[in-house]
């Protein structure tokens, strides 16, 4: 038997393009792929135009081809690396037909997806929760109720969606098969595409509407206005999430829950800047306070504590009172706080603290003379005090 063109066999002329090869491929194999074409010799059509296909869209194969008539294993080109591996390992050369889904998943838009068991058990899908905290709960943590609305097995049925004694059946539109071939006319020919069969919704199984359960109709799902403790852990950072297992929404075919995924959004404070494990505050001291040293009370998240100011501390020094940061979320202890002090220079004085002033400045062998407060300096003040 005389070996077909395999450029005949595409309908191309030998110095095709690449693109107009699997054009002409595509076009043909949706016309006489056997799940659309029972017409007698179609099948054998079908794999002719696969074998031409398999060796003109691969270069080295064509090139073979072209030389010697003829190309392949048997010519010793070890075959596998072409671009279409999805194919050979699709069990066509087994004698089966590769998914249909899977030769045409670009064609149609699915991405190559594999056409999936309808019955098999899927989990459910996975939520998110978006829990606004406040700053010293999201730093100690706390105990809450949250409430949200997640599908869950019916509890009538446990999820078959058929009543008592009853159940489900084969559908008979797609054959249990979850989607249906459909055809439709287009400027490049026939199209086959695959949708979800109307019948079943894609489940491959019906229950009769007098068999379904009076609860959920059928669905094995119900809508549920769902309430779950929550248990905060200390050290909570903005932006963070924790996955609550199978608190998602209901699987399917008695596959598990999805997840829940709690994202914290903590609100800032007034007081503390925090980054990470570290709280950082800023303390005003006096000017006496920064020249002779003093105790002050610095706010920390666990209450004021002792802070020694040295004599002699200048403005925006920063103080380390370790432990006094946010506890970290594994247990391990606590990060630290950093009180940054800012040394105030009194805007006004009164008579006897002019006078120590300038004794003081005496004192120092300064010749301070002092100035009146003007126009220009009142206004600086009031823009000051606006800052
Ligand atoms: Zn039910």
């Amino acid at each position: 038997m005389a070996e077909e063109d395999l450029y005949d066999v595409l309908g191309v002329k030998k110095d095709a393009s690449e693109a107009e090869i699997k054009r002409a491929y595509r076009k043909l194999a949706a016309k006489y792929h056997p799940d659309v074409n029972h017409e007698p010799g179609a099948e054998e059509k079908f794999k002719k135009i696969n074998e031409a296909y398999e060796t003109l869209s691969d270069e080295q194969k064509r090139a073979q081809y072209d030389q010697f008539g003829s190309a392949g294993p048997q010519d010793g080109f070890g075959g596998g690396q072409g671009g279409f591996g999805g194919f050979d390992q699709g069990g066509f050369s087994q004698g089966g037909f590769g998914d249909f889904s899977d030769i045409f998943g670009d064609l149609f838009g699915g991405g190559g997806r594999a056409r999936r068991d309808p019955s098999a058990p899927r989990q459910g899908r996975d939520l998110q929760y978006t829990m606004t905290l406040d700053f010293m709960d999201a730093i100690f943590g706390k105990e809450t109720t949250i409430k949200y609305n997640r599908s869950a097995e019916c509890h009538t049925c446990h999820g078959t969606g058929a009543k008592p004694g009853k159940s489900a059946h084969t559908c008979g539109t797609c054959h249990g098969q979850g989607y249906v071939l459909h055809q439709r006319q287009t400027m490049m020919g026939m199209m086959q595409s695959q949708e979800v069969c109307p019948t079943c919704g894609g489940k491959g199984q019906v229950i009769d509407p007098a068999d379904q359960c009076d609860t959920c109709h059928g669905a094995g799902v119900t809508q549920e206005r769902h309430e779950l403790k929550v248990k905060v852990p200390q050290g909570i950072d903005d932006g963070q999430q924790m996955r609550l297992q199978g608190q998602g929404e209901a699987g399917e075919n008695g596959g598990p829950y999805g997840d829940l995924y709690i994202v914290f959004k903590v609100t800032p404070s007034r007081e503390f800047q925090r980054d990470g494990d570290t709280i950082y505050v800023d303390q005003d001291i006096s000017i006496s306070q920064a020249t002779l040293g003093d105790h002050v009370q610095a706010k920390t998240v666990h209450g004021d504590v002792d802070l020694k100011i040295p004599a002699g501390t200048q403005s925006e020094t920063k103080f380390r009172l370790r432990g006094k940061g946010v506890p970290r979320v594994n247990g391990n202890g606590n990060g630290d706080e950093y009180v940054t002090v800012h040394v105030k220079t009194p805007k006004t004085l009164n008579k006897r603290q002019r006078e120590a002033m300038l004794a003081f400045a005496a004192a120092s062998g300064e010749d301070v003379k002092g100035v009146k407060a003007g126009f220009f300096d009142k206004l600086k003040d009031a823009f000051e005090d606006n800052k």
